[in-house]
């Protein structure tokens, strides 16, 4: 699945111009040429990162980024402002709202590429190749790959990316919620017991080094993957 990109601009030139650069770098550009069109957007879907102009029509970038940080569903969105002003204390102002990171116009879209990739990297590791080990479990995204102890585990790809959604996320409760728009999709039409069942078939795959144990139910809240601590 490609990352998707929203991408949040009111001039259409630059919309398209910053929409067919990401297209040729790889990425699913989402297009909203103001807040309003944006929130009504990420209503059916949850994308991986989203670029916002500071000046738009109606609703500002910062409002709407203030907008995102507070709902539940968008808080962890990574967020890029794009915007013309350069002065400090709006990079400052930008940053309280909630962005992650400031490109300033005009930008070329090479930098805003690499941007994009570094803020990926930090936020959403599970959307990079790298392996990642929790407690001798290790997942290799790349080689779709899990072992336990060196011993390679059977997972269905769903339960490949409910794992890799967890372990690169461990140590912190997710809600079913949570689960189903960062491992299904936000457009899925799915009932939150869908993570139930695909968190029983997990827990059995893992039991087959000992790892299910890993993977607790958190009463009342959802899941967590717990890394133990360091003896
Ligand atoms: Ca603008």
């Amino acid at each position: 699945m490609p990352v998707s990109v929203l991408i949040v601009e009111d001039e259409p030139a630059i919309l398209e111009l910053v929409a067919v650069n990401l297209e040729h770098a790889g990425f699913a550009p989402l297009r909203a040429e103001s807040a309003e069109q944006a929130l009504a957007l990420l209503r059916t879907a949850l994308p991986d990162v989203a670029l916002v102009d500071w000046m738009l029509p109606g609703q500002s970038g910062l409002a709407l980024a203030r907008r995102l940080r507070a709902d539940a569903r968008t808080r962890e969105l990574p967020i890029i402002f794009l915007t013309a002003r350069s002065e400090e204390s709006d990079k400052v102002a930008a940053l309280d709202a909630g962005a992650d990171d400031y490109v300033t116009k005009p930008f070329s879209p090479r930098e805003l590429v690499a941007r994009i990739r570094a803020l990926l990297r930090r936020r959403a590791p599970q959307l990079g190749g790298l392996p990642v080990e929790v407690a001798g479990l290790r997942l290799d995204p790349a080689a779709h790959e899990v072992r336990g102890g060196g011993r390679p585990l059977e997972l269905s790809p769903t339960e490949f990316r409910l794992l890799h959604f967890l372990m690169t996320h461990a140590n912190r409760v997710h809600s079913r919620a949570r689960l189903l728009d960062a491992v299904w999709g936000a457009d899925a039409a799915l009932e939150e017991r869908t993570v139930d069942v695909h968190v029983r078939r997990l827990r059995q795959a893992l039991s087959a080094t000992g790892h299910e144990a890993l993977l607790e139910t958190v009463r009342g809240s959802g899941y967590r993957l717990r890394e133990p601590a360091a003896p």
